[in-house]
């Protein structure tokens, strides 16, 4: 299914699992025309999360669970923010300029909110409640990549859980990936999960009491098709060892 703001695969998945992908795309919309900036920079990680879609895409097929895309870069609005949260629609990213967030007014802003924030989110709520009414408890897996490095300073982590209080499921699928050997597994390194920054999973999963894990790949090791094959096998592995765990 496609939407204006976002996309569902799998949607009739059986797993009581839902994969979410906030920066799936570096789209701009038509309507929005142009941020003003370099065409080379929209590949960029400041304009999505290279690989990440894909690597979602293979998640949902493996586990037979719906998954749902935001279809709008996050330098038009930022999925994984709320509303007050500076970084909503930068102003700059990574050092870049965005000449069309400056001084944006309020009634794009809330346009903006509405038609891409809310919609992409009222997707996820209602695959959510669908999955509920099911009587099933879902999973919310966040999948997120990671630029090789930040401000000149390389990142060693390939791949990155992120943690708020609830660390049970988080730390099963720590310890799992950590049976693979020569893999640099990151614990809340670079990122964290933060209800002051994160929204997605705060609001879906923590503020309803599911259980949830979000995680970072490193983009460079996901930027292929065989990369993202490896490392979904890799993180579904662990997942699946995880849940069996904790049944
Ligand atoms: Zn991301």
């Amino acid at each position: 299914m496609t939407g204006h703001a976002f996309r569902t695969v799998n949607a009739r998945g059986a797993a009581p699992m839902i994969f979410i992908c906030d920066h799936a795309s570096n789209r701009v919309p038509p309507e929005i025309g142009d941020l003003g900036i370099d065409a080379a920079e929209m590949q960029r990680h400041i304009a999505w999360d290279i690989g990440a879609a894909a690597v979602t895409e293979i998640l949902a097929q493996r586990f037979d669970a719906p998954a749902l895309f935001a279809t709008v870069s996050r330098l038009v609005i930022d999925c994984n923010r709320n509303w007050g949260d500076p970084g909503l629609m930068p102003e700059i990213s990574d050092g870049t300029p965005i000449p069309a967030n400056r001084g944006i007014g309020a009634a794009e802003q809330k346009r903006r909110w509405d038609v891409y924030h809310r919609a992409y989110h009222a997707a996820i709520d209602a695959a959510i409640e669908a999955k509920l009414e099911a009587g099933q408890r879902p999973t919310i897996v966040a999948i997120h990549s990671m630029t090789p490095a930040m401000k000149g300073v390389l990142r060693p982590w390939q791949i990155a859980m992120c943690a708020h209080e609830e660390r049970g499921l988080n730390d099963r699928v720590l310890a799992e990936l950590r049976r693979n050997a020569g893999i640099v597994v990151g614990d809340n390194e670079p990122y964290n999960l933060d209800p002051r920054e994160d929204f997605s999973i705060p609001h879906h999963a923590m503020r309803r009491g599911l259980p949830h894990l979000q995680v970072e790949f490193r983009q460079d090791e996901i930027d292929s098709p065989a990369g993202q094959a490896r490392w979904a096998a890799i993180f579904a592995t662990a997942i699946q060892a995880a849940l069996a765990e904790s049944r």
